[in-house]
């Protein structure tokens, strides 16, 4: 990677934001998913992105996250424009997708799941082989490391379980702690909640809480119940359009969210 010309244009502008989108526009054939969308997160904060089904939500999460190309506008991360790089780059410099179950290795304990992704993390001085095959004693702080994830996402009791054995609530936390264990600066994080009854959803509610309340977040959800308790500010979109921005508070009370979203739910 030429790290030189990556960072260029670090501190280019004065902002605290950590993950900043300008001018984001996505077009399918000639129909806008995302038209001109500018949003700024700051670090440490929790932010929900809500809106009507085929609102574009998951479409801005898939240009953050580089799974798709954007037509026009950037996206800047930590300073630098990250708006022509591949997720696998992204990834590297902090970004982090949550509730993939893939990632989790079934066949290993929830200690080693834990501990590999954090042994992955130095790859880049050790080379990828050798990172997640190098014992694990000659890493200082890893199995600390890996203790304290373990003990946060409320698994130490069951660490030495094979994950395959986990039942699928744990299997969730596990999932959670693979992602913390990798240190993102960022978790992007699409409708935990779908698809779930109403005692999945609470427990996940309570996951994210306990979890992830104080990391840089940005969770796409319906449940606006959850969304009114957690987040720090609301973005709401509202076909491909920034339609409000503001505090839960700020947010219940918005004419325009209440006459095209809020109005119409139950
Ligand atoms: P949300 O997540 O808010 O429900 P999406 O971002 O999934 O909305 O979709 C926004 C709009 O873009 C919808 O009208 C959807 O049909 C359209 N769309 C999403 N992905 C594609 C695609 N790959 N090709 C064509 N249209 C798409
Ligand atoms: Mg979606």
């Amino acid at each position: 990677m030429s790290a030189g010309d990556a960072r260029s244009d670090r501190d280019s502008d004065d902002s605290e934001a950590i993950l900043r989108t300008d001018g984001l526009l996505k077009e399918f054939g000639n129909f806008a998913a995302i038209d001109d969308v500018s949003i700024a997160v700051e670090p440490g904060e929790f932010r929900s992105v809500i809106g009507p089904n085929g609102a574009g939500k998951t479409t801005l999460f898939n240009l953050i996250s580089g799974a798709l190309p954007v037509t026009e506008g950037t996206v800047t991360f930590q300073g630098e424009d990250i708006t022509n790089l591949p997720p696998e780059q992204r990834i590297r410099r902090g970004m982090a997708r949550s509730f993939q179950i893939s990632n989790i290795f079934g066949g290993l304990t929830v200690r080693e799941n834990v501990r590999l992704a954090a042994q992955a993390l130095h790859r880049e001085e050790y080379g990828l082989r050798e990172a997640l095959f190098r014992p694990t004693d000659r890493y200082d702080g890893i199995n600390e490391d890996t203790d304290r994830i373990l003990d946060r996402i409320g698994l130490a009791g069951v660490a030495e379980e094979t994950a395959a054995s986990l039942p699928y609530g744990d299997k969730r936390r596990l999932e959670i702690g693979v992602v913390l264990a990798t240190e993102p600066e960022l978790v992007l994080f699409d409708e935990p909640t779908a698809g779930m009854g109403p005692e999945e959803t609470q427990n996940t509610i309570d996951l994210i809480e306990e979890v992830l309340v104080d990391q840089t977040l940005i969770l796409v959800e319906h449940d606006i119940e959850l969304v009114m308790d957690l987040s720090d500010r609301i973005t709401v979109l509202h076909r491909g359009e920034v339609l409000s921005e503001g505090t839960p508070e700020e947010i219940a009370e918005d004419e325009a969210v209440r006459d095209a979203y809020l109005g119409g739910m139950t």
